[in-house]
Parts: structure tokens; C-alpha cells; sequence
């Protein structure tokens, strides 16, 4: 648990689980006791809470991003500490975030997890001020990964800080994402010209220059994926580019399953071939990424 301002604390994604969602805590020293943002999937954050001398009972509002699993999971888990917790979502995702997913889905994406869906006490829209304490929230509509993806945007001590969510996240149809409204969104992030974005996986990323590659990348790397995955599977040149851009952004897992992917559909690419190579030098985990969403979109067809 680090803070990354005054009474604002970020936590990591827990280990438990192959993808788990940062944790963002906010000390309101009010009545309103302990604001968090994302939960995860697990409440085992709780203990690094104990260290810092919270009290986890103390966690009276919970701010969800958006209707990914990895994000709100642990909901219920919060509400057995303190019956009275409230939940806020954008009215687009709280319907989801409501119903239990579907069996196969979540054995599918998350082994071995289980959860209880929880009712949301709050369905927000864009622009809606959410204040508690001495901090003030404008929840930002961010549509793209999700359709009812939103952003807390906290403006304190002259510092603008953006819970963003999985805001740079994938845009994919598959999960849920629209390449054009992602795009958008990611526009109306950078007019936000913040000082510290708190990503829903990455922690918080602070410097201009830093923020201002984030969101490029993210651009260019989601433009890519949806050519390849959703037009244009056997566009050579996007793959190489996705993957070169994938590496360059320190993605060495993914660039390494889209470079073995590449490599399937055009083997002696000398410019590949040597890109793996140098992918390999950060030894990157093996994962199946491109496959598994391939076989996803057969499947729907
Ligand atoms: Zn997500």
C-alpha cells in the first residue's frame, strides 16, 4: 500500500489471480470514513489496510469502474464487513454488475472464483459530483472498454487525479468494447490534462511526458488489435507493427504471443524473426491470448 498523495493510497492487484485490478484507497478523515476504488477480486488487501491502522469496516463507499469482474468481484466480501457499504456504477454497467455471470464465463476467465453479485445503491451519469469529505468527485463517462466505463476525476490541492479505471484497457467487442467510442474517450482523458492518472491495473502514472506516451500508445496499440482481431486477421503488416509497438511499451508477454502468432501465419519474416529474439531477452511469460479470442469469434459466428 503506497500513498501517492496525502490520504491517498494505491494498492496493488493481489497475486491470488492471473488478472486482478489496482485498489485505490481515499482517507476522507469525515464522517464518510474510507472511499475505495475497484475492489478486485479479492479482500485480501484488508490485511495491508490493518497495517496502515484502517479499519476495513471503515470502507464506506465503493466506487466501481466499470462491469469487468476483476474490477468488482470482491463486493460482496466488503458488504459482509459493513452492511451499510455503498456501491456507485454508471447506469450503463450497474445492470451487469447486478446479475451473477454466467457459470462457464467466469470458470472460463477466472478458475476456481466464486462470488455473489451485489445491488448497486447509486446508478451514475457523466458529470455527476459524488462528495465525500473535503473531496469532491466528477465522474467522466469513458465508454469503450465497457459501455458504462467511467472515471473519478478528483481535483485536490491544485492536482488533478483520474481513477480512470480500465481506461487503457483493450477495446475489443468481444468484452464488451467499441474501438470508436474508446478512442473518443481516450481524447477526452488527455483534454482532462491531469496530473496523475491511477490506472486500474498499472498503479499510478504520474510525469506529463509519461501520461502524454500512455495515452498515444494506447491509441495506436488498440487501433492495431481491432484491425487484426476484427477486419483484417491476415494484415502482416498491422501484426508486426502491433507487436513491435507491444514491445516497446514493455509488454514483452503479449508482444511474445502476437510474434508467435505472426510467425504461424508468415514464418520466414526475417524482421519477426529478429524481433523475437529480442522479445525473448526479457523472458516473458507465455500466455494464449491471440487463439483463445479467435476461437471466441468463431464460436459467436
Ligand atoms: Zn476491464
Amino acid at each position: 500500500m503506497k500513498e501517492i498523495v496525502k490520504d491517498i493510497y494505491s494498492i496493488k492487484p493481489s497475486e491470488k489471480a492471473v488478472y486482478d485490478s489496482s485498489k485505490y484507497i481515499i482517507d476522507t478523515k469525515s464522517d464518510n470514513g474510507l472511499v475505495l476504488i475497484d475492489p478486485g477480486l479479492y479482500v485480501d488487501f484488508f490485511l495491508e489496510l490493518e497495517e496502515k491502522g484502517f479499519d476495513p469496516k471503515d470502507i464506506k463507499h465503493c466506487l466501481i469502474t466499470h462491469a469487468h469482474l476483476d474490477h468488482y468481484g470482491a463486493c460482496y466480501e466488503l458488504k459482509r464487513f459493513n452492511k451499510d457499504i455503498q456501491f456507485y456504477a454508471h447506469e450503463l454497467d450497474a445492470g451487469q454488475i447486478e446479475q451473477k455471470l454466467d457459470h462457464e464465463l467466469i470458470k472460463e476467465t477466472f478458475p476456481g472464483y466464486d462470488y455473489e453479485p451485489v445491488k448497486i445503491s447509486r446508478r451514475i451519469k457523466d458529470k455527476e459530483i459524488l462528495t465525500f469529505g473535503q473531496f469532491k468527485f466528477t465522474c467522466i463517462h469513458t465508454p469503450g472498454h465497457t459501455p458504462g466505463a467511467v472515471g473519478y476525476l478528483l481535483e485536490i490541492n491544485k492536482l488533478k487525479i483520474f481513477f480512470g479505471g480500465d481506461v487503457g484497457g483493450l477495446a475489443l467487442n468481444i468484452f464488451g468494447g467499441n474501438i470508436d467510442d474508446y478512442l473518443n474517450s481516450l481524447q477526452k482523458v488527455k483534454d482532462l490534462n491531469v496530473d496523475i492518472i491511477c490506472d486500474g491495473h498499472e498503479g499510478a502514472i504520474k510525469p506529463v511526458k509519461e501520461l502524454s506516451d500512455y495515452i498515444q500508445g494506447l491509441k495506436k496499440f488498440n487501433k492495431f488489435l481491432h484491425i487484426v482481431l476484427e477486419e483484417d486477421p491476415s494484415n502482416i503488416k498491422v501484426w508486426y507493427d502491433l507487436t513491435l509497438l507491444t514491445y516497446e511499451m514493455g509488454g514483452y508477454d503479449y508482444a511474445l504471443d502476437f510474434c508467435n502468432y505472426l510467425l504461424e501465419i508468415d514464418p520466414n519474416n526475417a524482421d519477426t524473426n529478429r524481433l523475437l529474439k529480442k522479445i525473448k531477452k526479457h523472458n516473458p511469460s507465455k500466455i494464449e491470448f491471440v487463439k483463445p479470442i479467435f476461437e471466441k469469434y468463431s464460436k459467436n459466428q
